[in-house]
């Protein structure tokens, strides 16, 4: 048998090696397999990939699966050439869940407790407390309750936050306030002091996060991206960071106080975006829960052998729904 794989990131031998350990017994074809003689298309009957170019599943006809090396799918969703009926896995892997509920937790810390604004005094020697704000008195809110906004509520729960959280459909985590729906997303809005965006980038999400859903948060309100940069309109949130309500006590503040990026439409971000610039965003090289070949290798190895003895595969993708 032979599996089709497809990853453009510098530590892809390792990732190779991992699953060639898991699945001895596949060869494993990359692109240049496919365009050179690298033998019969028929033999793949599983494809890894991630932003593997439009059109190329399909030219496989034969696939009995299709398995993402990350969480996200939305590009691998976004082939219009994509083999109807062939299902489709996004990665969940417990080694990921940890990661992203580390980098969220340490975000939401950092915003939490002021430390930007300390960076920035810091900068001009500049002594000043702050007023401080306890985590119980301080009210978090998930955009995207699924296998990683989950992970993010049970440690932020542990923190002693106040959790608020949205999701598509209706939901129950104990300690979180679950709102769901357009219905549920003005009152998530208003609570969400510190916003942390863990939603996928489908139709409905992409460009949620704009200049109304920025003014209807709280004044001196946080946010954080770690879903995709789409679901972000970059101008609104600059927008939002530098203009304030001129009726406040404080009309040179923004109406939001700071962000966190860690996902972006065009990645490498371009070095002349504003986003870097701005005093009160930091940007983090979308490293908020990276795929690791040494765990994920086991989860699809087990995915190929579900599919070839014609099981469900598990965390199939609703390519309908878009995630
Ligand atoms: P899941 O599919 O497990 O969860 C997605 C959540 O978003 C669900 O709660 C879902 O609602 C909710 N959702 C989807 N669409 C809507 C909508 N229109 N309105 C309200 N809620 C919605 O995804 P994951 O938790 O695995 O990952 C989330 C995203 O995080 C990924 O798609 C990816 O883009 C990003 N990611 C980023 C990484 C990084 O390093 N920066 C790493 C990994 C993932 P419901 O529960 O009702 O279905």
């Amino acid at each position: 048998m032979a599996i089709l794989f497809h990853c453009p990131w510098d530590n892809a031998a390792a990732w190779l090696a991992a699953l060639e350990h898991d699945l001895p017994h596949d060869e494993f074809r990359t692109l240049s397999d496919l365009t050179g003689s690298g033998g019969d298309v028929a033999e793949i009957d599983f494809a890894f990939v991630w932003k593997l170019p439009h059109g190329v599943l399909a030219t496989l006809p034969n696939l009995k699966g299709i398995a993402s090396l990350g969480a996200g799918v939305d590009a691998l969703l976004s082939d219009p050439d994509l083999p109807a009926g062939v299902p489709i896995t996004r990665l969940v892997d417990p080694l990921m869940k940890d990661r992203m509920a580390e980098y969220v937790t340490a975000t939401v810390l950092h915003h939490h407790l002021g430390l930007d604004v300390y960076d920035r005094q810091g900068a001009t020697q500049q002594w000043q407390r702050n007023r401080t704000t306890d985590a119980s008195d301080r009210t978090v809110a998930l955009f995207g309750l699924g296998q990683m906004g989950e992970r993010c509520a049970k440690r932020l729960r542990a923190l002693g936050f106040d959790l608020v959280g949205w999701s598509r459909s209706a939901k129950e985590i104990s300690g979180v306030h679950c709102l769901h729906g357009p219905d549920g997303f003005e009152e998530a809005l208003a609570a969400a002091e510190i916003a942390v965006l863990l939603l996928p980038l489908t139709a409905d999400t992409e460009g949620l996060m704009n200049a109304a859903a920025f003014a209807a948060m709280p004044p001196g309100s946080y946010v954080i991206n770690c879903s995709r940069g789409e679901v972000v309109v970059n101008e609104d949130l600059i927008a939002a960071l530098d203009n304030g309500d001129p009726n406040s006590r404080h009309p040179n503040d923004g109406h939001l106080a700071g962000a966190t990026l860690d996902a972006f439409a065009v990645e490498p971000l371009a070095p002349d975006s504003p986003l870097w610039a701005h005093p009160n965003i930091r940007i983090t090289p979308h490293i908020a829960a990276l795929s690791a070949a040494a765990t994920a290798a086991p989860i699809l190895a087990a995915q190929v052998h579900r599919a070839r003895n014609g099981e469900p595969m598990h965390d199939v993708v609703d390519v309908a729904g878009g995630y």
